[in-house]
């Protein structure tokens, strides 16, 4: 990805030092660059920290053909770097680190990273997204890297000629599922239940791909392989019924986690760990915003966490009208 790092100067450093940042924006996903260009076009001079993956989840997706305005589709990973591109041109500074600690008890908030920078702000838009849920079934973790895989755009190619499985039923398992039919000879999408997640398109996408076939009512128990995956096992739910399944990778689309372990004890979270906010976006400590999957248990589309980026940036813009 073609992202700019921008490299601090010595005097930049030092302004840090002194001068709190209006707007922090924590993760460069959808959410996080949204916020970016408001604030920056707000004037404020926004400081993002892009986290560990560039552009969030949306830039692992290899096509997503749902954000208005592309209606033959755009790469994740290049509607990122345009996201990163508009909210630069208005002054939005992007720096390749990650929050490893944050003081919200007092305004200016104090974030640490681990580059080891000590950053102040006078806001805080928290868009730090969300990870994929793990089976956690023996194999799994070892395995990881060797046939196990958690994004199709990233590891797809690997598996050329083969036959993989795709565990899931929501429209990241399809999606995915679809996509690992350009490489691989055949997908096998294998689902707790009978019924599909996933929205009616992409059910009727996937059906009717040859490549693709359906076990249904059943889980995988263990992921078996030295040094590659060869096979999983498999319970049957409702028959209770056990086998072993031969393949050469293993894909896992269960759905996510927020990534919010940061603000535990600072911040009120549902039992699932996603911030709460109200409907301006403001979670329990004023002045601190929450966006995108770290807050939004239910839509987790680019379009929604884009816009509550938008809407957290003009709160936190009006919040400092307010305070200064
Ligand atoms: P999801 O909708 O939560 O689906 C997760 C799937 O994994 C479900 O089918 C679930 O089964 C299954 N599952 C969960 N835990 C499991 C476990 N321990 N063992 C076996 N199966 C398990 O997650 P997602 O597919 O990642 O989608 C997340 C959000 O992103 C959704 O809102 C989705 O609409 C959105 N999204 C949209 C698009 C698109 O519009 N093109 C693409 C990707 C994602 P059950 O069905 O039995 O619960």
């Amino acid at each position: 990805m073609d992202f700019n790092l921008i490299n601090l100067t010595s005097h930049a450093e030092e302004e840090k030092e002194h001068h709190p940042y209006k707007v922090v924006i924590l993760g460069s996903g959808p959410a996080g660059l949204a916020a970016a260009l408001y604030a920056a076009r707000a004037e404020l001079n926004p400081l993002v920290l892009t986290g560990m993956e560039l552009g969030g989840q949306a830039a692992l997706t290899h096509t997503i053909e749902n954000y208005p305005g592309f209606p033959d589709g755009v790469g994740g990973s290049q509607l990122g770097e345009l996201f990163q591109k508009q909210a630069e041109r208005f002054g939005a500074r992007i720096e390749f680190d990650i929050a490893s600690k944050v003081d919200l008890s007092r305004r200016p908030f104090v974030i640490e990273t681990e580059s080891g920078q000590e950053i102040k702000a006078q806001t805080l838009i928290i868009a730090t997204g969300a990870s994929p849920n793990h089976l956690n079934v023996p194999g799994e973790k070892e395995l990881t890297g060797k046939g196990v895989s958690y994004c199709a755009t990233c590891d797809g190619w690997f598996f050329k000629d083969k036959e993989v499985v795709v565990i899931g039923g929501g429209d990241s398992a399809l999606e995915e599922g679809l996509f690992l039919t350009r490489y691989a000879t055949k997908v096998t999408i294998i689902h707790r239940r009978d019924t599909l997640r996933a929205g009616a398109i992409l059910q009727s996408r996937a059906k009717a791909n040859p490549k693709i076939q359906f076990i249904w009512n059943t889980v995988v128990t263990e992921i078996l392989g030295e040094d590659a995956v060869k096979s999983v096992r498999l319970k049957n739910v409702v028959t209770g019924e056990e086998s072993t399944f031969p393949t050469d990778g293993v894909f896992i689309f269960i759905g996510h986690k927020p990534n919010t372990q940061l603000f535990m004890g600072q911040l009120e979270m549902d039992e699932g760990g996603y911030i709460i906010t109200d409907k301006k976006m403001q979670t329990s400590v004023p002045g601190v915003y929450a966006a995108g999957e770290a807050a939004d248990p239910i839509y987790r589309q680019v379009i929604t966490s884009a816009g509550m980026g938008a809407a957290a940036a003009m709160q936190a813009a009006r919040f400092l009208e307010e305070h200064e």
